[in-house]
């Protein structure tokens, strides 16, 4: 691995901000890109393959497990899957850019196992779950079933925070972002 090839990893209980905070750090700090997950939910409205993540059946996606394809995946929620495909890296890092990541805590803590001290992982907390379920609810992409089961995973999720690098109070939008850049230049000021 070259010095300047580095991973930030954001993980963190399904609606608690990750995919706002990512898109609008995209923004500001130059040279990051987002790595495009594999997985075999069906897209929401407005989701791009390609763009958001590849949307692959539940065989392809399986085939490309066999084929040794990804660096991690997960069984986030009963019959879905998601995961990181090794092709994603490379094509960021040859571009010399910054490889983004946006995964589960499971993805996270593996990701970090990999890329040590190359990596830096980013737990976004809610303030509470109560405010992780309004938000959910709010963001209107969920039927009553699939909102339970992210729900009933967020507890488990939660319990992650301290196995990754930092966490992140997200409570009020611009603050959250703020440390968010904060955090994320200085690990990429230092070699
Ligand atoms: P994730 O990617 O972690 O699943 P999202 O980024 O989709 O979460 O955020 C979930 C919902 O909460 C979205 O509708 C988003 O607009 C909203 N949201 C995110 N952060 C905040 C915040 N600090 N205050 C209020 N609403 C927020
Ligand atoms: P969503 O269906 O809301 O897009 O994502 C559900 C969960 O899957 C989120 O916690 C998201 O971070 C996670 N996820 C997305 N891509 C990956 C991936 O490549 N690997 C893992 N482990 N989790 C992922």
């Amino acid at each position: 691995m070259e010095e300047n090839q580095k991973v930030i990893i954001f993980s963190a209980p399904s609606g608690s901000g990750k995919s706002t905070i990512i898109s609008r750090l995209l923004k500001r700090v130059p040279n990051l890109e987002f790595s495009i997950s594999a997985t075999s939910r069906k897209p929401r409205e407005g989701e791009q393959n390609g763009k958001d993540y590849y949307f692959l059946s539940h065989d392809e996606f399986k085939q490309k497990v066999a084929e040794g394809q990804f660096v991690e995946w997960v069984e986030v929620y009963q019959g879905t899957c998601y995961g990181t495909l090794k092709s994603e890296i490379e094509r960021i890092w040859q571009k010399g850019s910054t490889v983004i990541f946006d995964v589960d805590v499971l993805g996270g803590v593996s990701l970090k196992k990999i890329f040590g001290n190359k990596a830096l992982s980013i737990f976004i907390q809610p303030p509470s779950m109560e405010v992780l379920e309004q938000r959910l609810r709010g963001r209107n992409t969920e039927t009553e079933e699939s909102l339970g089961k992210r729900i009933e995973r967020a507890k488990m999720e939660m319990q992650y925070s301290n196995q990754l690098d930092v966490v992140v109070e997200n409570d009020d939008l611009d603050t959250a972002i703020n440390e968010t850049e904060t955090i994320v230049r200085n690990f990429l000021g230092k070699q």
